[in-house]
């Protein structure tokens, strides 16, 4: 079967067997390319295997499903108490360490499947783990309805963090450095950044957005950083620590108390169900997986998210 595969640093279109082994098999009907494929990309650091972690697809017995991309050893005390992402006890990442959904077919663990209503439009549904992302963020920090929230940066996760705010019920506010991100946060019913806020998400986590973040933080407030930082970034000591600005630095999505970012993730998408129409702004097939990759990784492109459907020819 077809499939975007790394393989010497580079990632390419190429022909791998169907899966076989334990688990539910999963047709995929949609895998979004995410900022973290290219920076590990960039950093050659990939071993050779199926990209994609951000999936979605129909079950043989009709069921659509997104894949939570994560298997953790289930056993561990980080497993236990949620954080199941932290797990470091041999996890195994879907698209990161192990094949992931840029494919056909996946066999993936039951526990990784969460239901989709019919309202989620399925080939959209690869943004549930992007949104599943800023929902984590959102609900470790206990943003509430009442809380003004600015997000700083306006690719896919900073989009998708707009609508989690939306859908907790709070006022959200966007800066965003191109006009096509401004144009499609505002469509998604940001506004301009004003004043100060309860939450402000860095999706960038540069020096440079740490300070933006940092003057746009009420005292007491927090920051909670969704960009990954590739290198040390530089807080503004003082401000921070005169406001006592709590930082969050959030990575994927867990589980409190017994709720799934997921699960809240795809409610979220079944809630606005439109926002694939804003959000993802390219489509390719599995064999143009080079071309994808680079208008992916082009400011110019005006890309957002960029995703696979196996199902194009
Ligand atoms: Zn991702
Ligand atoms: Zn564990």
């Amino acid at each position: 079967m077809k499939a975007v595969s790394y393989a010497d640093g580079k990632v390419k279109f190429s022909i791998v067997p169907r899966p076989i082994g334990e688990g539910v098999i999963v047709d995929v009907a949609s895998a979004g390319i995410c900022g973290s494929d290219l920076h590990l990309l960039q950093s050659k650091s990939h071993s050779p295997h199926v990209a994609g972690h951000e999936i979605s697809g129909v079950t043989s017995n009709g069921k659509h499903v997104a894949v939570e991309p994560i298997i953790p050893c289930s056993v561990c005390e980080v497993c236990k108490s949620g954080n199941y992402h932290l797990c470091k006890n041999d996890s195994k990442g879907m698209g990161m360490s192990i094949n992931g959904g840029m494919t056909e077919q996946m066999i993936v663990p039951e526990g990784c499947l969460i239901e989709l209503d019919s309202r989620v439009p399925i080939k959209d549904a690869c943004l549930v783990e992007p949104l599943a992302v800023a929902i984590h963020g959102l609900v470790q920090t206990n943003t509430k309805d009442t809380h003004r929230v600015a997000v700083i940066g306006g690719g896919s996760i900073g989009l998708c963090a707009i609508v989690a705010a939306k859908y907790i019920g709070c006022e959200v506010d966007i800066y965003a450095k191109y006009d096509h991100q401004i144009e499609a946060a505002h469509e998604l019913g940001a506004g301009e950044l004003n004043g100060k806020y309860d939450r402000v998400i860095d999706c960038v986590g540069n020096d440079q957005t740490l300070s933006l973040s940092s003057k746009t933080a009420k005292s007491g407030s927090w920051i909670v950083i969704l960009g990954i930082p590739m290198q040390g970034i530089n807080l503004p000591g003082l401000r921070v620590i005169m406001n006592e600005i709590k930082i969050f630095p959030s990575i994927m999505y867990s589980s409190t108390d017994g709720v799934k970012d997921f699960t809240i993730a795809a409610k979220v998408l079944s809630r606005y169900p439109e926002i694939g129409k804003k959000i993802i702004t390219h489509r390719f097939r599995l064999d143009e997986a080079e071309e994808a990759f680079a208008v992916a990784g082009d400011k110019n492109s005006k890309s957002i998210k960029v995703v696979f459907d196996p199902s194009l020819t």
